[in-house]
């Protein structure tokens, strides 16, 4: 077990924690923000980059690194905060925002003036209305008490920050759907290069970062990055947020030191499965990332170690699988929840999304034959990479992972499906199937 105070979750339950009161009361907006206004960006950034802090909403790239690829001079440059936390099984952002808004907001202060910002915006999901409410009654506090708005803390640094509601669609919270749809137009992914450090919100260059990564920022001014990088794994510096969902019998949102064991979060902290219950298979990192199986509950939880394995630490939600599940039906509401997301705009992702669903319909409806994995199997191959977004790949890792994994499990779906319809094994003896696929097509 991690032995690691946590940071961000820091006494997270003490009453008024979302007032402006109570954060200044604990340290909020005070030595540290004033500390992070009088150096100059550049220094800032070096910081950010000693501190090893890999951005937590999903890609894990290097923070330091982003804002470093944001263009000098004088032009409107924008900070923008991804709080569209859509990714199934993710729900750390939430309590974040709700239980300690000022520390998101202390986190954009500080990344505004590393990137050269004065404007900055909270791209939050339709469906966190709570959490916006709590958001704009924070800001309305900041703005009053100097934090916001010209001449911060008299060092003439000077921020706009508005929160936006996003209108509840999975693709803005990827980047550039998410500028999209922050400039009034439909939320759809653009192509990229060029990067929105480049060409982001209005045509500016925008630093777009997930809510936990900016709320890491304070901790790493006070703490100083290379003492930051002392916490965690390498390659995988500080604590991170996860939120464990599925069959366990303690879900909710910890905070752990990177490294620590998988087996440890799953069982120790949120109990494991029911008892006389095992663990299946389950999702390090999302719904988008390959599946693991209980021969890996031993790896070490960080980026690189879940990457070897062949999956992703991505958003940080846990989702365990028991073994009272059907790896088929898992199959299938994954995909389509993503074919539902998808925006259309691409083929791989419209079709295959598309073509997944209809060919587990036919595996649950006994109108499949072991040959369709194989045919699963190559959509899924030919899915990655070829988008123009994540999303596409979001949903052909773990459906071709669950395939790969669970082959037998599907093969003997298949074969008892196939016996309750009264078809033949062999599907050349099955003249009958041609004329019930011709009917189900
Ligand atoms: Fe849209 Fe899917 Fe293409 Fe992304 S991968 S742009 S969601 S169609």
């Amino acid at each position: 077990m991690s032995t690691q105070q946590p940071l961000i979750f820091q006494d997270i339950d003490e009453p008024g924690l979302h007032t402006l009161e109570v954060y200044k009361r604990r340290g909020g907006y005070g030595d540290r923000l004033r500390k992070a206004l009088q150096l100059p960006p550049e220094a800032l950034v070096e910081e950010l980059k000693a501190s090893g802090l890999r951005g937590r909403g999903g890609a894990g790239f290097s923070m330091g690194m982003k804002a470093s690829f944001m263009p000098k001079g004088t032009m409107d440059k924008y900070l923008v905060c991804n709080a569209d936390e859509s990714e199934p099984g993710t729900f750390k952002d939430r309590e974040l925002m709700q239980k300690i808004p000022h520390l998101l907001i202390e986190g954009m202060i500080i990344a505004a003036h590393a990137a050269g910002a004065n404007r900055a915006f909270i791209f939050i999901r339709g469906e966190y209305v709570q959490q916006a409410d709590i958001l704009d009654a924070a800001l309305v506090e900041a703005y009053e008490a100097g934090f916001l708005g010209e001449n911060i803390l008299g060092t003439g640094h000077t921020l706009s920050l508005a929160v936006h509601r996003g209108a509840g669609a999975y693709i803005c919270g990827e980047e550039t759907g998410l500028l999209d749809s922050l400039e009034g137009k439909r939320g759809n992914p653009r192509l990229k290069p060029p990067f929105p450090a480049n060409q982001g919100l209005y045509q500016g260059p925008t630093l777009i970062n997930n809510v936990e990564t900016l709320a890491t920022v304070p901790l790493i001014v006070e703490m100083g990055g290379a003492e930051y990088a002392k916490i965690g794994a390498e390659g995988s510096t500080g604590t991170k947020l996860i939120s464990i969902s599925g069959n366990v019998k303690r879900p909710g949102n910890y905070e752990i030191e990177l490294g620590m064991s998988s087996r440890d979060i799953i069982y120790g902290l949120a109990g494991g499965p029911d008892d006389g219950r095992e663990v299946k298979f389950w999702f390090p990192g999302g719904s988008s990332s390959p599946v693991l199986t209980a021969d890996d509950l031993d790896l070490a939880y960080d980026f690189n170690t879940l990457a070897k394995a062949g999956s992703m630490l991505g958003s940080g939600a846990i989702i365990v699988v028991d073994d009272s599940n059907s790896v088929v039906d898992v199959c299938l509401w994954l995909a389509e929840f993503y074919r539902h997301e998808s925006c259309g705009k691409c083929t791989p992702c419209r079709e295959g999304t598309n073509w997944t669903v209809k060919m587990l319909e036919r595996i649950q409806s006994g109108l499949a034959t072991p040959m369709d994995l194989d045919i699963m199997a190559s959509v899924q191959e030919q899915i990655i990479g070829n988008c123009l977004c994540v999303l596409g790949d979001a949903m052909a890792m773990p459906v071709g992972s669950m395939v790969a994994k669970f082959r037998g499990e599907f093969e003997a779906h298949i074969e008892a499906a196939r016996a309750k319809l009264g078809i033949a094994d062999d599907p050349a003896d099955a003249p009958e199937l041609a004329l019930i696929e011709g009917a189900f097509a």
